[in-house]
Protein backbone atom coordinates (compact mmCIF):
# COMPACT_ATOMS: atom_id res chain seq x y z
CA UNK A 1 0.00 0.00 0.00
CA UNK A 2 1.20 3.03 -0.87
CA UNK A 3 1.84 5.34 2.14
CA UNK A 4 1.04 2.95 4.57
CA UNK A 5 3.65 4.19 6.79
CA UNK A 6 2.69 7.72 6.63
CA UNK A 7 -0.60 8.28 8.82
CA UNK A 8 -2.83 11.82 8.69
CA UNK A 9 -4.32 13.13 11.69
CA UNK A 10 -7.16 15.21 11.64
CA UNK A 11 -7.63 17.41 14.41
CA UNK A 12 -4.31 18.27 16.93
CA UNK A 13 -6.67 18.38 20.50
CA UNK A 14 -7.08 16.32 23.60
CA UNK A 15 -6.81 12.75 21.54
CA UNK A 16 -5.63 13.65 18.31
CA UNK A 17 -2.13 15.02 19.51
CA UNK A 18 -2.05 12.09 21.34
CA UNK A 19 -2.54 9.66 18.89
CA UNK A 20 0.26 11.82 16.85
CA UNK A 21 2.61 11.05 19.61
CA UNK A 22 1.92 7.67 19.70
CA UNK A 23 1.68 6.56 16.05
CA UNK A 24 5.61 7.99 16.22
CA UNK A 25 6.58 6.86 18.70
CA UNK A 26 5.41 3.25 16.93
CA UNK A 27 8.01 4.77 13.92
CA UNK A 28 5.06 5.93 11.63
CA UNK A 29 5.80 9.22 9.64
CA UNK A 30 3.20 11.88 10.42
CA UNK A 31 0.98 14.62 8.75
CA UNK A 32 -0.90 16.94 11.73
CA UNK A 33 -3.58 18.50 10.35
CA UNK A 34 -5.48 21.55 11.67
CA UNK A 35 -7.85 24.34 10.99
CA UNK A 36 -6.67 26.71 13.94
CA UNK A 37 -3.08 27.60 14.25
CA UNK A 38 -3.09 27.81 17.57
CA UNK A 39 -4.56 23.99 18.53
CA UNK A 40 -1.57 22.90 15.96
CA UNK A 41 1.39 24.85 18.04
CA UNK A 42 -0.51 23.65 21.27
CA UNK A 43 -0.75 20.14 20.24
CA UNK A 44 2.74 20.19 19.08
CA UNK A 45 4.07 21.40 22.24
CA UNK A 46 2.13 18.94 24.17
CA UNK A 47 3.57 16.08 21.85
CA UNK A 48 6.98 17.33 22.81
CA UNK A 49 5.92 17.94 26.99
CA UNK A 50 4.94 14.32 27.08
CA UNK A 51 7.84 12.81 25.45
CA UNK A 52 10.04 14.63 27.78
CA UNK A 53 7.95 13.45 30.62
CA UNK A 54 8.34 9.87 29.22
CA UNK A 55 11.70 10.22 28.56
CA UNK A 56 12.15 11.58 32.58
CA UNK A 57 10.65 8.08 33.38
CA UNK A 58 12.59 6.04 31.58
CA UNK A 59 9.30 4.85 28.73
CA UNK A 60 11.39 6.55 25.96
CA UNK A 61 15.19 6.61 25.27
CA UNK A 62 15.91 10.65 25.51
CA UNK A 63 18.21 10.47 22.96
CA UNK A 64 14.90 9.16 20.23
CA UNK A 65 12.81 12.19 21.69
CA UNK A 66 14.54 14.65 19.05
CA UNK A 67 14.08 11.88 16.01
CA UNK A 68 10.30 11.19 17.29
CA UNK A 69 9.35 14.64 17.58
CA UNK A 70 10.48 15.20 14.08
CA UNK A 71 8.77 12.31 12.46
CA UNK A 72 5.26 14.63 13.39
CA UNK A 73 5.13 17.57 10.48
CA UNK A 74 2.40 19.77 11.45
CA UNK A 75 0.11 21.42 8.80
CA UNK A 76 -2.74 23.37 7.88
CA UNK A 77 -3.23 21.94 4.57
CA UNK A 78 -4.94 18.63 4.50
CA UNK A 79 -3.52 18.05 0.37
CA UNK A 80 -0.68 17.21 2.68
CA UNK A 81 -2.14 14.21 3.62
CA UNK A 82 -2.82 13.08 0.16
CA UNK A 83 0.08 10.22 0.27
CA UNK A 84 -0.79 9.12 3.33
CA UNK A 85 -1.97 5.29 3.62
CA UNK A 86 -4.59 5.63 6.91
CA UNK A 87 -6.25 9.05 8.23
CA UNK A 88 -7.20 9.01 11.49
CA UNK A 89 -9.73 11.61 12.31
CA UNK A 90 -10.07 13.07 15.57
CA UNK A 91 -11.65 16.40 15.27
CA UNK A 92 -14.49 17.97 16.97
CA UNK A 93 -17.42 15.53 17.81
CA UNK A 94 -20.13 17.39 15.65
CA UNK A 95 -21.41 15.09 12.70
CA UNK A 96 -21.36 18.09 10.06
CA UNK A 97 -18.41 18.37 10.96
CA UNK A 98 -17.18 15.29 10.52
CA UNK A 99 -19.25 14.20 7.48
CA UNK A 100 -17.00 17.22 5.77
CA UNK A 101 -13.96 16.12 6.41
CA UNK A 102 -14.78 12.74 5.23
CA UNK A 103 -16.00 14.05 1.98
CA UNK A 104 -12.65 15.63 1.52
CA UNK A 105 -10.37 13.14 2.34
CA UNK A 106 -12.22 10.45 -0.02
CA UNK A 107 -11.75 12.64 -2.70
CA UNK A 108 -8.11 13.62 -1.81
CA UNK A 109 -6.68 9.69 -0.79
CA UNK A 110 -5.40 7.43 -2.80
CA UNK A 111 -7.94 4.31 -3.85
CA UNK A 112 -6.13 1.97 -0.76
CA UNK A 113 -5.98 4.38 1.89
CA UNK A 114 -8.24 3.39 5.09
CA UNK A 115 -10.25 6.34 6.93
CA UNK A 116 -10.84 6.07 10.46
CA UNK A 117 -12.67 7.88 13.09
CA UNK A 118 -11.90 8.39 16.78
CA UNK A 119 -15.39 9.21 17.15
CA UNK A 120 -17.01 8.82 20.75
CA UNK A 121 -20.48 8.70 19.43
CA UNK A 122 -21.04 8.85 15.90
CA UNK A 123 -21.50 5.74 14.23
CA UNK A 124 -18.80 4.57 11.51
CA UNK A 125 -21.88 3.22 9.31
CA UNK A 126 -23.01 6.07 8.95
CA UNK A 127 -19.73 8.39 8.45
CA UNK A 128 -18.63 4.74 5.80
CA UNK A 129 -22.28 6.12 3.75
CA UNK A 130 -20.73 9.66 2.46
CA UNK A 131 -17.97 7.61 1.32
CA UNK A 132 -17.33 5.61 -1.90
CA UNK A 133 -15.00 3.61 0.42
CA UNK A 134 -17.32 1.94 3.25
CA UNK A 135 -15.12 -0.89 2.88
CA UNK A 136 -12.03 1.22 3.88
CA UNK A 137 -13.82 3.21 6.53
CA UNK A 138 -13.47 2.19 10.42
CA UNK A 139 -13.46 3.30 14.06
CA UNK A 140 -10.12 3.64 16.17
CA UNK A 141 -11.40 4.91 19.59
CA UNK A 142 -8.12 6.05 21.92
CA UNK A 143 -8.61 6.31 25.44
CA UNK A 144 -7.26 9.88 27.38
CA UNK A 145 -4.37 9.97 27.91
CA UNK A 146 -3.92 8.19 24.70
CA UNK A 147 -0.22 8.08 25.14
CA UNK A 148 -0.79 6.10 28.61
CA UNK A 149 -3.84 3.91 27.59
CA UNK A 150 -3.35 0.58 26.48
CA UNK A 151 -6.84 0.15 24.68
CA UNK A 152 -7.74 0.89 21.26
CA UNK A 153 -11.36 0.40 20.62
CA UNK A 154 -11.61 -1.20 16.42
CA UNK A 155 -15.09 -0.63 15.23
CA UNK A 156 -16.13 -2.52 12.44
CA UNK A 157 -19.02 -0.41 10.21
CA UNK A 158 -21.33 -2.54 8.45
CA UNK A 159 -19.29 -2.56 5.22
CA UNK A 160 -15.72 -2.44 6.57
CA UNK A 161 -13.78 -5.29 5.13
CA UNK A 162 -11.96 -7.97 6.86
CA UNK A 163 -8.41 -6.33 4.78
CA UNK A 164 -9.18 -3.09 6.24
CA UNK A 165 -9.91 -4.33 9.95
CA UNK A 166 -6.38 -7.03 9.67
CA UNK A 167 -4.25 -3.90 8.39
CA UNK A 168 -5.71 -1.55 11.27
CA UNK A 169 -5.26 -4.19 13.54
CA UNK A 170 -1.77 -4.78 12.82
CA UNK A 171 -1.11 -1.49 12.92
CA UNK A 172 -2.26 -0.60 16.61
CA UNK A 173 -0.27 -3.60 17.76
CA UNK A 174 3.00 -2.15 16.25
CA UNK A 175 2.41 1.39 17.96
CA UNK A 176 2.46 -0.64 21.41
CA UNK A 177 -1.00 -0.57 21.99
CA UNK A 178 -3.82 -3.35 22.38
CA UNK A 179 -6.69 -3.61 19.88
CA UNK A 180 -10.56 -4.75 20.55
CA UNK A 181 -12.93 -5.64 18.33
CA UNK A 182 -16.05 -4.52 18.54
CA UNK A 183 -19.42 -4.26 16.28
CA UNK A 184 -20.72 -0.33 15.38
CA UNK A 185 -23.81 0.34 17.91
CA UNK A 186 -24.26 3.41 19.80
CA UNK A 187 -21.39 3.57 22.94
CA UNK A 188 -19.17 0.83 21.35
CA UNK A 189 -18.68 -0.89 24.31
CA UNK A 190 -16.32 1.52 26.72
CA UNK A 191 -19.42 4.27 26.72
CA UNK A 192 -22.11 2.21 26.67
CA UNK A 193 -21.09 0.14 30.09
CA UNK A 194 -19.25 3.03 31.86
CA UNK A 195 -21.44 5.77 31.49
CA UNK A 196 -24.50 3.45 33.24
CA UNK A 197 -22.50 2.74 36.13
CA UNK A 198 -21.60 6.30 36.70
CA UNK A 199 -25.27 7.48 35.96
CA UNK A 200 -26.12 4.69 38.47
CA UNK A 201 -23.62 6.45 41.16
CA UNK A 202 -24.86 9.30 40.67
CA UNK A 203 -28.49 7.71 41.68
CA UNK A 204 -26.99 6.36 44.83
CA UNK A 205 -26.04 9.59 46.13
CA UNK A 206 -29.12 11.66 44.93
CA UNK A 207 -31.29 9.04 46.48
CA UNK A 208 -29.10 8.93 49.66
CA UNK A 209 -27.73 5.75 49.52
CA UNK A 210 -24.20 6.65 50.40
CA UNK A 211 -21.96 9.87 50.27
CA UNK A 212 -20.11 10.59 47.30
CA UNK A 213 -17.09 9.69 49.30
CA UNK A 214 -18.29 6.19 49.99
CA UNK A 215 -19.95 5.24 46.75
CA UNK A 216 -16.02 5.93 45.51
CA UNK A 217 -14.48 3.75 48.21
CA UNK A 218 -16.76 0.92 47.72
CA UNK A 219 -15.61 0.70 43.95
CA UNK A 220 -11.69 1.68 44.88
CA UNK A 221 -11.35 -1.10 47.28
CA UNK A 222 -14.03 -3.61 47.00
CA UNK A 223 -13.62 -3.60 43.14
CA UNK A 224 -10.30 -2.30 42.73
CA UNK A 225 -10.61 0.26 40.29
CA UNK A 226 -7.91 2.76 40.33
CA UNK A 227 -10.49 6.00 41.44
CA UNK A 228 -14.46 5.79 42.26
CA UNK A 229 -17.14 6.46 39.85
CA UNK A 230 -17.86 9.60 41.02
CA UNK A 231 -14.45 11.04 40.99
CA UNK A 232 -13.93 9.70 37.42
CA UNK A 233 -16.96 11.49 36.04
CA UNK A 234 -15.04 14.80 37.42
CA UNK A 235 -12.46 14.20 35.76
CA UNK A 236 -14.62 13.23 32.39
CA UNK A 237 -16.63 16.49 32.98
CA UNK A 238 -19.71 15.97 33.86
CA UNK A 239 -21.06 18.03 30.86
CA UNK A 240 -19.70 15.01 29.00
CA UNK A 241 -21.22 12.49 30.79
CA UNK A 242 -24.32 14.02 30.29
CA UNK A 243 -24.11 14.35 26.25
CA UNK A 244 -22.94 10.83 26.61
CA UNK A 245 -26.31 9.59 28.36
CA UNK A 246 -28.67 11.53 26.18
CA UNK A 247 -26.30 9.32 23.14
CA UNK A 248 -27.34 6.68 24.73
CA UNK A 249 -31.03 7.01 25.58
CA UNK A 250 -31.66 8.29 22.22
CA UNK A 251 -29.49 5.46 19.75
CA UNK A 252 -30.64 2.25 22.21
CA UNK A 253 -34.63 3.74 23.46
CA UNK A 254 -34.58 2.19 26.72
CA UNK A 255 -35.30 3.85 30.05
CA UNK A 256 -32.13 2.23 31.40
CA UNK A 257 -30.13 5.16 29.86
CA UNK A 258 -32.02 8.24 31.64
CA UNK A 259 -29.62 10.61 32.91
CA UNK A 260 -29.65 10.87 36.58
CA UNK A 261 -31.53 13.92 37.37
CA UNK A 262 -28.90 15.31 39.75
CA UNK A 263 -26.82 15.03 36.98
CA UNK A 264 -29.01 16.98 34.60
CA UNK A 265 -29.19 19.73 38.11
CA UNK A 266 -25.40 20.13 38.61
CA UNK A 267 -24.41 20.70 34.58
CA UNK A 268 -27.34 23.62 34.58
CA UNK A 269 -25.17 24.59 37.99
CA UNK A 270 -22.27 24.98 36.10
CA UNK A 271 -21.16 22.33 38.14
CA UNK A 272 -18.48 20.69 35.40
CA UNK A 273 -16.28 18.70 37.58
CA UNK A 274 -12.66 19.61 37.67
CA UNK A 275 -12.53 21.48 35.00
CA UNK A 276 -14.87 24.08 36.72
CA UNK A 277 -13.72 23.62 40.05
CA UNK A 278 -16.47 21.54 41.59
CA UNK A 279 -18.61 18.31 40.74
CA UNK A 280 -18.99 16.03 43.30
CA UNK A 281 -15.67 17.66 44.63
CA UNK A 282 -13.76 20.72 44.95
CA UNK A 283 -10.98 21.61 42.89
CA UNK A 284 -8.63 24.39 43.40
CA UNK A 285 -8.31 26.11 40.56
P1 LIG B 1 -10.70 18.79 21.21
O1 LIG B 1 -11.76 19.84 21.22
O2 LIG B 1 -9.64 18.79 22.26
O3 LIG B 1 -9.95 18.81 19.79
C1 LIG B 1 -10.63 18.87 18.56
C2 LIG B 1 -9.73 19.61 17.57
O4 LIG B 1 -10.28 19.46 16.27
C3 LIG B 1 -9.63 21.13 17.84
O5 LIG B 1 -8.27 21.49 18.00
C4 LIG B 1 -10.24 21.76 16.59
O6 LIG B 1 -9.58 22.96 16.19
C5 LIG B 1 -10.02 20.65 15.56
N1 LIG B 1 -10.92 20.71 14.41
C6 LIG B 1 -12.21 21.09 14.36
N2 LIG B 1 -12.68 21.00 13.10
C7 LIG B 1 -11.64 20.56 12.33
C8 LIG B 1 -11.49 20.28 10.94
N3 LIG B 1 -12.50 20.45 10.09
N4 LIG B 1 -10.29 19.85 10.51
C9 LIG B 1 -9.26 19.69 11.36
N5 LIG B 1 -9.34 19.94 12.69
C10 LIG B 1 -10.52 20.38 13.16
O7 LIG B 1 -11.50 17.40 21.19
P2 LIG B 1 -10.96 15.95 21.65
O8 LIG B 1 -11.31 15.74 23.08
O9 LIG B 1 -9.56 15.77 21.18
O10 LIG B 1 -11.94 15.01 20.81
C11 LIG B 1 -11.70 14.71 19.45
C12 LIG B 1 -12.50 13.48 19.06
O11 LIG B 1 -12.10 12.38 19.89
C13 LIG B 1 -14.01 13.61 19.25
O12 LIG B 1 -14.63 12.90 18.21
C14 LIG B 1 -14.26 12.93 20.60
O13 LIG B 1 -15.55 12.42 20.72
C15 LIG B 1 -13.24 11.81 20.54
N6 LIG B 1 -12.82 11.26 21.83
C16 LIG B 1 -12.52 12.08 22.88
C17 LIG B 1 -12.07 11.52 24.08
C18 LIG B 1 -11.70 12.40 25.25
O14 LIG B 1 -11.54 11.85 26.36
N7 LIG B 1 -11.50 13.70 25.07
C19 LIG B 1 -11.92 10.12 24.20
C20 LIG B 1 -12.20 9.31 23.10
C21 LIG B 1 -12.66 9.90 21.92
Amino acid sequence: MAGRRVIGVVGAGTMGNGIAHVFARGGFEVRLFEVERAALDRGMATIRTNLDREAAKGKVDPAEVEEICGRVRPTLDMTELSGCGLVVEAATEKLVVKQEIFRRLDELLGAEAILASNTSSISITKLAGGTKRADRVIGMHFFNPVPVMALVEVIRGLQTSDATFEAVRLMVLEMGKTPVAVNDATGFVSNRVLMPLINEAMFAVMEGVATAEAVDAVFRLGMAHPMGPLTLADFIGLDVCLDIMRVLEDGLGEPKYRPCPLLVRMVDAGWLGRKSGKGFYEYRR
